[in-house]
């Protein structure tokens, strides 16, 4: 049999017990940390080259979210790997049972281009934890971090255990003929379909982070609360990887008589935060591709969008860049408000009033991310109670992602399964019930024959 990109190895290596401790997972952790201190410059200069993603951006988002979750692990393992004890039922008395959480063996994960870094090595920190043997594929879109990633990686941390294989959809394809004891992938819901039909063949177990259209809902403000507020949402919406991120704000609603006074703050936040000339602008990302630069583009295409842009608009091929969009109630039945954005266009829906939020939300697929400003806790509690999401943030966007004790992940379209922090050791676990019994007393009615004493007892 082919020994698929050392496949049997990493088999063989799990099975031996090699990666079930916590020494050595304690060790790679650090080696990851080691590897990702060590090259800082050459990730900072990846993420350049395949994003034009600026230094601080890269830290914030990329190197910095690593670490965090590599020191967290750190902090937590021990404790992650303890059994935890479960209650008895008196019938069961005298016995101990526990809950032990057991590595799953040999484990695949898909990482995505537009947190390269990030997305690709931080479901590697929750497959370590959990002691598992991993593959580990980036994304082909992210072509200077995916060399990175498999230069590095084989350098700082076990090779018997963990590997990197870099291609495109054929060498996925490839992967997904193989058997594996768990698929982690994220990407988009078209290709999530993909990768649970290959898994469905060996019962393999998948966690898909997928996407979707994440909705900020905009309740009445203060003048001073609306400062906050806007910054906030500018910087959600074009900040992290200039729009393209699954958790991205996809498109505000907002009251009608609200509307044109967001309006103006939003502009003006823009233009502080990026500048406004399309060849000059500063501090964002650019489209990571020209397929990807076509598809957002083609979201403005149709005269009656083309129509609804009231700030930004300009494009520049060349150099992978779209300004900062705004749009004003685009028809709801358009590409733009029915596809993921995953771009910095920014519709704005206006309602008669904000309860009104729900009910088109809820006439969509469910999002990743549900966003709400407001001090309402009615608004709140409807928000909470009557729609369903990945999870809600109130009064901040994105932000959420580095809440280690939140778990991530989607609903519905958005996606299923969850990591970060205990959540992602829980990922890459089985939790197995263990049950140790005793030889004192015996409970006879249990056994046969059966008499009518047994029926009374
Ligand atoms: P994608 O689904 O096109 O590609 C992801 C991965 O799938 C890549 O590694 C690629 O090699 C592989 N692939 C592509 N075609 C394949 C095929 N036919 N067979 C097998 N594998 C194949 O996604 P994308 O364009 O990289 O990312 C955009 C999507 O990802 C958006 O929907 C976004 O919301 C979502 N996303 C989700 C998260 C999250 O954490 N939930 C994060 C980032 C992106």
């Amino acid at each position: 049999m082919e020994d698929f990109h050392g496949l049997i190895g990493l088999r063989r290596a799990f099975r031996a017990g090699k990666t079930r401790g916590i020494e050595w997972r304690m060790c790679q952790l650090r080696a990851l940390l080691k590897l990702v201190s060590e090259n800082e410059a050459r990730f900072f200069e990846a993420l350049e080259q395949d994003l034009g993603k600026h230094p601080v951006e890269a830290y914030r988002d990329e190197i910095g979210v690593l670490k965090k979750s590599a020191d967290h692990a750190l902090l937590n393992i021990k404790k992650w790997m303890a059994p935890k004890k479960g209650h008895l039922p008196l019938l069961l008395f005298p016995s101990r049972a526990e809950v032990l959480p057991e590595p799953l063996g040999t484990v695949l994960i898909f990482g995505s281009w537009n947190f390269p870094i990030s997305l690709t090595l931080d479901p590697l920190v929750g497959a370590i934890s959990a002691g598992n043997t991993v593959v580990v594929k980036p994304s082909e879109l992210a072509p200077a971090c995916s060399s990175l990633i498999c230069q590095t990686i084989p350098l700082y941390l076990d090779r018997e255990a963990i590997r990197v294989v870099e291609g495109g959809s054929d060498v996925a394809d490839k992967l997904l003929q193989q058997q594996w004891d768990k698929i982690f992938f994220t990407g988009s819901p078209r290709v999530g379909r993909i990768i649970m039909t290959a898994a469905a063949k060996h019962l393999t177990p998948v966690t898909l982070e997928l996407g979707g259209k994440c909705p900020v809902i905009l309740d009445s403000f203060s003048e001073s609360d609306l400062k906050v507020v806007v910054k906030r949402i500018v910087g959600g919406k074009w900040g992290p990887c200039a729009g393209q991120a699954c958790i991205g704000i996809d498109y505000l609603l907002v009251q009608k008589k609200l509307a044109s006074h967001l309006i103006e703050s939003l502009k003006a936040c823009i233009k502080k935060f990026y500048g406004d000339d399309v060849k000059s602008l500063q501090s964002i990302c650019r489209i990571v591709n020209k397929n990807h630069f076509d598809r957002v583009c083609s979201l403005l295409e149709e005269p009656s969008v083309g129509a609804s842009v009231i700030y930004g608009g300009s494009l520049d091929r060349e150099n992978l860049m779209i300004e900062p969009t705004v749009l004003l109630d685009p028809p709801v039945d358009a590409p733009i408000m029915t596809d993921e954005i995953f771009g910095p266009l920014l519709p704005i829906i206006t309602l008669d009033k904000i309860e009104d939020s729900i009910d088109f939300i809820n006439a969509r697929p469910k999002p990743l991310a549900i966003y709400a400003f407001t001090h309402n806790n009615k608004l709140k509690d409807q928000i909470l109670q009557e729609t369903s999401s990945g999870s809600v943030t109130f009064n901040d966007t994105m932000i959420q992602f580095i809440c280690d004790s939140l778990p991530f992940g989607g609903v519905g379209q958005s996606g299923f399964g969850r990591y970060h922090g205990k959540y992602s050791f829980d990922t890459f676990s089985h939790e197995k019930a263990v049950l140790h019994r005793s030889f004192y007393l015996e409970l006879e009615p249990r056994y046969p024959p059966w008499n009518d004493f047994k029926l009374e007892f």
